[in-house]
């Protein structure tokens, strides 16, 4: 068995789609970045690529490359599941997030994921809290952080 960790951190600003595990989330703000930003598909694939001693997901689609401008999450995931043959015991996580809440979405996201990855919901765990309006631009919900372990065999 292997471990792997993976953590990744996006500004939220206006006009742009909250995207957590592969589904969008109704919020008024949504992740800055160059791909769709999805902290916590981009922190679960560092873990996988961690897992493995592959690098991390800057090395696999560097920013720089125009290819990934606004790109998918759920194929960064897949091109990554192809490459290290991934088999996942199971995953935990937590995201901080301010706002919206995202209790009622947690079942979701643990679905989304699990069907990403082909297995169980009972194999992805996804916890999350706020920065209790501490903590500068996080406690201010004008960022959000996504941590990742995963196992694998
Ligand atoms: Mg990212």
């Amino acid at each position: 068995m292997r471990i792997g960790q993976g953590f990744d951190l996006h500004r939220l600003v206006q006009g742009r789609p909250l995207m957590l595990g592969g589904i969008e989330i109704a919020s008024d703000r949504g992740e800055e970045a160059h791909s769709d930003g999805d902290v916590l598909l981009h922190a679960l694939i560092d873990a996988i690529l961690g897992a493995y001693a592959k690098g991390d997901i800057g090395s696999h689609f560097p920013p720089s490359d125009m290819k990934w401008k606004d790109a998918d999450s759920k194929l960064l995931l897949k091109a990554v599941l192809e490459e290290t043959q991934a088999d996942i015991i199971n995953i935990d996580s937590t995201i901080v997030l301010e706002r919206p809440k995202l209790r009622p979405w947690i079942d979701p996201v643990r679905e989304s994921i699990a069907s990403l990855l082909g297995i169980d919901i009972d194999q992805v765990s996804v916890k999350a809290k706020t920065a209790e309006g501490c903590l500068g631009e996080l406690g201010q919900g004008d960022a959000i952080t996504a941590s990742v372990v995963v196992l694998v065999k």
